[in-house]
C-alpha cells in the first residue's frame, strides 16, 4: 500500500474485466497499474486461435480505453519483455494468471526465479479453474485418473470461490511505456480464417451474449439436445472460456443460482449434466497438470510404440471432409468453415481417424489445434487420448464408433449432414448416412453423383473395424 511504484498486470488467458482475480488482486494493492499483453511467438497457437486472439485483444483494448487506461502490447519471450518493462516503468510487482500448460509452467518458474533475484514481487494467481489441481489427490495421495471419482471428490468440497466484485477505480501511472500495434504483433492472417467472422464475436461482450442465451433458452433441455449436432443445444462457450473472456466461476454460479431458483427435479438434472461438462474441463486440466508429458505421449504407457499407419492421402480426405462417410465429412467441413465442431461429432471424426484409418491421435490433435477456435491444450489432448483409448478414463480400444449408426442415432433426419454435405442433399433420410447403399434410381432422382462429386467410402467400416481390433489385440499381446 505504501509503495507508489506501479504494478504490471500481465494478461494471458484471462482477457476480461469482470471477475478477474488477477486484476482484482493488483487493484487491492492500490498502486498504479500497467496492464500488459505479450504475444508469445514460442507458444505456437494455431491459425484459428490467432484469428480469435487478435479480435479479442482488439475488443479488450477498447474496454481499457473506456476506462481511460491502455493495454500495453508487446511481442517476444515473456521473461525478456517483462524485464524490459520493469526497467522502463520501475514496476516493483507483477501479477499474472497461473498457467497449467507444461511450457508456460516452466516459463512461470523462470520468471519467478529471475524477478525474485531482483526483488520484484511476483503474484501468479489461479484464475482459470474452479479447483486448483495442486490441492486435489486421492486418499492414497495419487492423482485421480477416473472422472467419476474426480467429480465425486470435487462435489464433496466446499463450493468454488465466488466471482469477485471489481473496483471501478483504476490508479493509472503518470507515464505509459511504449505500445506496439496489434498489426505488428500478429502478422498476416490466413485467408481461410476470414470466414470465421460470420460465426463468432470474440471478446467479453460476445461471451456474455452467448452465455446468457444458453442459460435462458437451452440449459433447461441440455440433456435432450446436447448430442444433436443439428441443434444449437450446447453453449458454444468453449472459445470464450478458453481465452478467459468469461470466468468459469461466473458460469458455475449462474447455473447454481438457476438451480436454487427452479428446484424442479427435471431442471436440476439438466443443470447438473451441464456442470459435469464444466468439471470435465477441470479434469482435463488436472490431468495435464499431473501428466504434462501427455501432450504428445499416451498417458497409458502400454500404448507407446503402437505402429500407426501414415497415409497422407487418407489424412487429407479426412481433413477435407471427403471420406465418403457423411457424418464424418459434415463434422470436418463444419470445423473448416466455422472453427468449431459439435462434441458428439468430434468423437465420431476422432474415432474414425484413429480406429478406422489407424492414423495417430497426435495427427488429429494437430489438425484440431490449427483449425479450432477453442483449441485448448488440456481439452484437446484429453479428447484425443480419450478417443484413442490411451488416456485416463478412456473409451476402451475396442469401442469403435460406427459412423453410419452414429449418424442415424444423433442426426436421424440428416439435417446436420445436409447442411454441410450438399452433394447428397436430395437423398431420402434412409440413405443419407450411407449413400453407397442407395439404389441407382434413387441416386439419379436425387442428382447424387457418387464417386465423382461425393466420394465412395475411403474404407469399408466393417473391414476397418476388424483391422483395428486385430492391430490393437496383437499389439497388446506382444507387450
Ligand atoms: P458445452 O456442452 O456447452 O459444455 C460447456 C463447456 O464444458 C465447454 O465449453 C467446455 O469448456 C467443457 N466441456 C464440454 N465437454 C467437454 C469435454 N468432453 N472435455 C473437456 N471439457 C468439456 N474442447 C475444447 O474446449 N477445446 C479443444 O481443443 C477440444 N478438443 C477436443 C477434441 C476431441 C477429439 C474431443 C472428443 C473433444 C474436444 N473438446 C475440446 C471437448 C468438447 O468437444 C468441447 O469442449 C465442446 O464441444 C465445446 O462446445 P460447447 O462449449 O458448446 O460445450
Amino acid at each position: 500500500m505504501n509503495s507508489r511504484k506501479p504494478s504490471l498486470v500481465w494478461f494471458r488467458k484471462n482477457l476480461r474485466m469482470e471477475d478477474n482475480r488477477v486484476l482484482a488482486a493488483a487493484l487491492v494493492r492500490g498502486t498504479p497499474l500497467i496492464p500488459v499483453f505479450i504475444w508469445d511467438n514460442s507458444s505456437a497457437i494455431g491459425r484459428a486461435s490467432q484469428w480469435w486472439l487478435r479480435r479479442t485483444l482488439q475488443s479488450f483494448q477498447k474496454e481499457f480505453s473506456a476506462r481511460g487506461a491502455c493495454l500495453i502490447l508487446r511481442k517476444g519471450d515473456p521473461l525478456e519483455v517483462l524485464k524490459v518493462l520493469v526497467r522502463e516503468t520501475k514496476a516493483d510487482a507483477i501479477f499474472w494468471d497461473r498457467a497449467y500448460e507444461p511450457v508456460q509452467r516452466k516459463q512461470d518458474d523462470r520468471i519467478r526465479a529471475a524477478f525474485n533475484r531482483q526483488k520484484v514481487i511476483c503474484h501468479s494467481i489461479s484464475d482459470a479453474l474452479l479447483f486448483d489441481p495442486a490441492t486435489i489427490r486421492t486418499k492414497q495421495g495419487t492423482p485421480f485418473k477416473v472422472f467419476t471419482a474426480f467429480w465425486n471428490h470435487c462435489s464433496s468440497l466446499t463450493e468454488p470461490l465466488e466471482p469477485v466484485r471489481m473496483s471501478k477505480k483504476w490508479p493509472l501511472p503518470s507515464r505509459l511505456p511504449r505500445n506496439e500495434s496489434l498489426d505488428d504483433l500478429t502478422g498476416t492472417e490466413h485467408e481461410w480464417t476470414k470466414k470465421l467472422e460470420r460465426f463468432w464475436k470474440p471478446g467479453s461482450q460476445g461471451a456474455n451474449r452467448v452465455w446468457k442465451r444458453f442459460l435462458k433458452e437451452e440449459l433447461n433441455h441440455y440433456i435432450h439436445s446436447r448430442d444433436k449436432p443439428a441443434m444449437e443445444g450446447t453453449s458454444r462457450i468453449s472459445p470464450h472460456l478458453h481465452f478467459g473472456e468469461i470466468s468459469v466461476r461466473r458460469i458455475w454460479k449462474d447455473v447454481r443460482q438457476s438451480m436454487a431458483r427452479y428446484r424442479e427435479p427435471g431442471f436440476l438434472k439438466e443443470a447438473e449434466a451441464f456442470l459435469r461438462q464444466i468439471v470435465w474441463r477441470e479434469f482435463a486440466y488436472y490431468l495435464l497438470f499431473y501428466f504434462p508429458e501427455t501432450v504428445d505421449q499416451p498417458l497409458r504407457k502400454e500404448f507407446s510404440g503402437f505402429a500407426w499407419r501414415n497415409d497422407k492421402s487418407e489424412i487429407q480426405s479426412w481433413q477435407e471432409g471427403m471420406t465418403g462417410y457423411p457424418i464424418v465429412d459434415a463434422g470436418m467441413r463444419e470445423l473448416w468453415a466455422t472453427g468449431w465442431m459439435h462434441n458428439r461429432v468430434r468423437m465420431i471424426v476422432a474415432s474414425f481417424l484413429v480406429k478406422d484409418l489407424l492414423q495417430s491421435w497426435q495427427k488429429g490433435a494437430h489438425w484440431f489445434w490449427d483449425t479450432l477456435v477453442d483449441a485448448d491444450l488440456a481439452n484437446n489432448t484429453f479428447g484425443w487420448q480419450w478417443t484413442a483409448g490411451c488416456g485416463a478414463d478412456a473409451a476402451p480400444y475396442f469401442r469403435i464408433f460406427n459412423p453410419v449408426l452414429q449418424g442415424e442415432k444423433f442426426d436421424p433426419d440428416g439435417i446436420y449432414v445436409r447442411r454441410w454435405v450438399p452433394e447428397i442433399y436430395g437423398l431420402p433420410n434412409r440413405y443419407i448416412h450411407k449413400p453407397w447403399q442407395a439404389p441407382e434410381e434413387v441416386l439419379l432422382k436425387a442428382s447424387v453423383n457418387l464417386g465423382k462429386k461425393y466420394p465412395l467410402p475411403i474404407v469399408d467400416h466393417d473391414a476397418a473395424r476388424k483391422r483395428a481390433l486385430f492391430a490393437f489385440d496383437r499389439f497388446k499381446r506382444r507387450r
